[in-house]
């Protein structure tokens, strides 16, 4: 069974008047990758700044047992804080930075160096490796900040919107790394508002939004809840009102972006053609399709479900 490394239990926040994180409670084990996922203003950035001993919560409790010692707060040298505010210098060469930061997480010179350049190669910039970090772009300074924060190879990341700033084709690659980082042995935990990328990496999730916990588990158990339950796009004459799907027997959630089309949620445990049914007793429908969730999908219908 894989260890605990991070237990935290009804941790809460709250500044002058917001209530930025609540009573929300989670673990992490060895070799996970786990995920935050919520809006801005989830209260993600609120939590690992508490988990990293930043800020102070109002109350609940951290533990951390990083291999083998339990402490309030790991040594720097076991931990990666990659912050949203990225926090560089800007007027330093890049490689200085870089050897820099690793020397101040346990690193000989040396090795720090050679860890930096063979990360600069592979993001193809060593050509800039003496230039300061305010000449590069915004997504390239992202690279580097990313590098600075895990290039002591720790046994536990922490990575606050790891691919803001970065294009496409980086972001994928940004993956990579990030799997490559859990594969050599480090535990991840991250946060992010992209939920496309996050479901190609995260194995554990914790949704999270207004503070609250939406979901928490394992990011197949979100799919494998929804897959119980039929999600049909219906296309439908446009003069028909939308509030008739509402009323349909088994309904239970029913949103329409476009005119002329609805998305139904159908109630757990229906099937297809007990859903057939009900639909053959409308007369304006023109088109019906399967609607696959994706996890973005999923959380705004989680989010619609709590408020009702
Ligand atoms: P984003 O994706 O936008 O970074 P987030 O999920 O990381 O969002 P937090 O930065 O944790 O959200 O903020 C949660 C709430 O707490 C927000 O309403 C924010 O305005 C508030 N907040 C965060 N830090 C402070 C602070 N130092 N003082 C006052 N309010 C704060």
């Amino acid at each position: 069974m894989s260890k605990k490394i991070l237990e935290v239990k009804e941790l809460s926040k709250t500044f002058k008047r917001v209530h930025a994180v609540k009573g929300i409670s989670f673990d992490l084990e060895e070799g996970d990758i786990f995920a935050f996922l919520g809006p801005n203003g989830a209260g993600k950035t609120t939590t690992l700044r508490i988990l990293l001993d930043i800020i102070k919560a109002d109350s609940g409790q951290i533990s951390w047992n990083l291999n083998g010692n339990s402490s309030s707060l790991p040594a720097s040298s076991l931990i990666g804080y990659l912050p949203e505010e990225r926090g560089l210098y800007l007027d330093l060469p890049v490689l200085r930075t870089l050897v820099y930061m690793g020397a101040i997480r346990g690193m000989k010179q040396s090795e720090a160096k050679k860890e930096a350049m063979m990360w600069l190669e592979r993001l193809e910039l060593e050509k800039r490796a003496n230039e300061k970090l305010q000449t590069l772009s915004k997504g390239n300074q992202q690279k580097v900040q990313f590098v600075a924060s895990i290039i002591h190879k720790p046994a536990f990341a922490i990575l606050d919107e790891p691919f803001s700033g970065l294009d496409p084709l980086n972001q994928e690659l940004f993956i990579g790394y990030i799997k490559e980082l859990n594969k050599q042995g480090s535990t991840i935990l991250l946060s992010s508002h992209q939920m496309q990328l996050v479901e190609k990496i995260a194995r554990k999730v914790f949704l999270i939004n207004k503070g609250k916990e939406v979901f928490y588990g394992q990011l197949g158990d979100i799919y494998q809840n929804s897959a119980e339950q039929h999600t049909l796009e219906v296309s439908f004459n446009n003069h028909l009102p939308r509030e008739t799907f509402e009323t349909l027997e088994g309904a239970e959630n029913t949103i329409s972006e476009d005119a002329g089309k609805v998305k139904i949620t159908f109630r757990q445990g229906m099937t297809i053609s007990e859903i057939m049914r009900v639909l053959a007793g409308v007369d304006s429908i023109t088109g019906i399709r399967s609607h696959n969730s994706n996890l973005h999908d999923i959380f705004l219908d989680m989010i619609q479900q709590q408020k009702s």
